[in-house]
C-alpha cells in the first residue's frame, strides 16, 4: 500500500481588514498572511475499502465528515468519481502540533495537504491552479495554505498575489489554551459593530484592495524592514476580539510592551503574537511575558516565518 506525508504549516496574519459585505455572505476582506514553520504532519495510507478514515492525536478534532481534511478527500471523490474503483480510499492520520480554533487556519492546512497528498495518490495530475481552485470550495484560507509563503489576499481571502519572502523573522505565538474564539462569531459582531462603515460600491471595494496593495506594508514587505512590519501590524477583528476577552488584551498589552516588532491577534483569534528579529529575541520575550503572566492556562511556541506551502516529506 502507498502512502506519503506532508508538512502542512501554521498561518498568521501580518494584516487583516474589513471592507465590506459580499453577496454570498462573506467579507470583503483585504489581508497580508504568512505563513510560518509550527506544522502539522498529515500522513495519507492507500486502504483497499472504499473509504476515507480520520486519525488525530487532538481530543478536540472532529474525526467524523466535519473534518476539513476529511472533507478535502470527499471533494475529490465527488469531482473524481472513479478514483475508488481505481485506487480505494485513504485513511488520514493528523499529527497535530498547530493549536486548534486558533486563527493560525489550522484546519485550512490540514485540507491543503490532503489535496496535494491525494492529487498523488489518486495520480490526478492537478496544476497548481486547479488545485488553489478546488481549494477555495473548501475555505477561503486553503488557496493560501497550498501556496503558502507571504500573499496579499482579496476577496474573501481566496484571491492571492505573492509578495517577496520574509523568512528570516520570527515570532512567538502565544495562546490561553482553554480560550477558543469562533471565526463566526469575530465576523458577525464585527458586522453589527461595524457595519455602517462598510465600503457599498464595488469600484470603491475594488479601489480599496488595491490601496491596500501599493501601501506602506507591502512596502515594508519588499524593503524586508521588520521594524516598520512591525509597526504596521494591523487586524480590524481586534476591534471585537480584545474588549470582550481582558486576559487576551493584558497579553497582547505584555506582547507589545515586550521590545518585539510588533505585536498583534492574528485572524479571528484567540492567537497573540510578536513578530521579532531573531530567535534569541523570540526566546527572550517567550520568557519575559511567561514571567510577567504567570498562568498555567498560557501556552507559547517560538516559530520561524516560512516561505514554503504544503511540502511533502521525502521518506
Ligand atoms: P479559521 O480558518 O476559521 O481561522 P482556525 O485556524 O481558527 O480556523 P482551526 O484550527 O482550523 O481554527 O479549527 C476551527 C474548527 O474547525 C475547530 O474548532 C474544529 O472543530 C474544526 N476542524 C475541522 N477540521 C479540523 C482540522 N483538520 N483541524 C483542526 N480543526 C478542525
Amino acid at each position: 500500500m502507498r502512502s506519503y506525508s506532508l508538512i502542512a504549516p501554521a498561518k498568521i496574519n501580518l494584516y487583516l481588514e474589513i471592507l465590506g459585505d459580499r453577496r454570498d455572505g462573506y467579507h470583503e476582506l483585504a489581508m497580508i498572511l504568512q505563513s510560518i514553520e509550527l506544522a502539522d504532519q498529515v500522513d495519507l495510507h492507500e486502504l483497499g475499502t472504499d473509504t476515507i478514515r480520520v486519525h488525530c492525536n487532538h481530543p478536540l478534532v472532529p474525526l467524523d465528515q466535519s473534518n476539513l481534511a476529511y472533507r478535502a478527500a470527499q471533494l475529490l471523490t465527488q469531482e473524481f468519481p472513479d478514483v475508488f474503483d481505481r485506487f480505494g480510499g485513504v485513511d488520514i492520520t493528523i499529527n497535530k502540533q498547530i493549536p486548534v480554533a486558533a486563527g493560525l487556519a489550522g484546519g485550512s492546512a490540514n485540507a491543503a495537504a490532503v489535496l496535494v497528498g491525494l492529487d498523488l495518490l489518486w495520480q490526478l495530475g492537478l496544476t497548481q491552479p486547479e488545485l488553489q481552485e478546488l481549494g477555495a470550495k473548501l475555505g477561503s484560507d486553503v488557496p493560501f495554505c497550498l501556496a503558502g509563503g507571504t500573499a496579499l489576499a482579496t476577496g474573501r481571502g481566496e484571491q492571492l498575489s505573492p509578495l517577496p519572502d520574509l523568512d528570516s523573522l520570527y515570532v512567538v505565538l502565544a495562546k490561553y489554551s482553554s480560550l477558543m474564539i469562533s471565526t463566526a462569531w469575530a465576523y458577525n459582531t464585527y458586522r453589527s459593530n461595524f457595519g455602517d462603515s462598510y465600503i457599498r460600491d464595488p469600484e470603491g471595494l475594488e479601489s480599496r484592495a488595491s490601496r491596500v496593495h501599493s501601501g506602506p506594508m507591502v512596502h515594508a514587505i519588499v524593503e524586508k524592514d521588520g521594524a516598520q512590519i512591525g509597526q504596521l501590524l494591523h487586524n480590524d477583528l481586534e476591534k471585537v476580539a480584545l474588549p470582550s476577552n481582558p486576559q487576551l488584551l493584558q497579553l497582547r498589552q505584555a506582547f507589545a510592551d515586550s521590545g518585539a516588532l510588533g505585536a498583534m491577534m492574528s485572524g479571528s483569534g484567540p492567537t497573540v503574537f510578536a513578530l521579532c528579529e531573531s530567535q534569541a529575541q523570540a526566546q527572550e520575550i517567550q520568557q519575559q511575558v511567561r514571567a510577567a503572566i504567570d498562568d498555567p492556562d498560557l501556552d507559547f511556541w517560538v516559530s520561524k516565518l516560512s516561505n514554503r506551502g504544503i511540502q511533502l516529506i521525502e521518506l
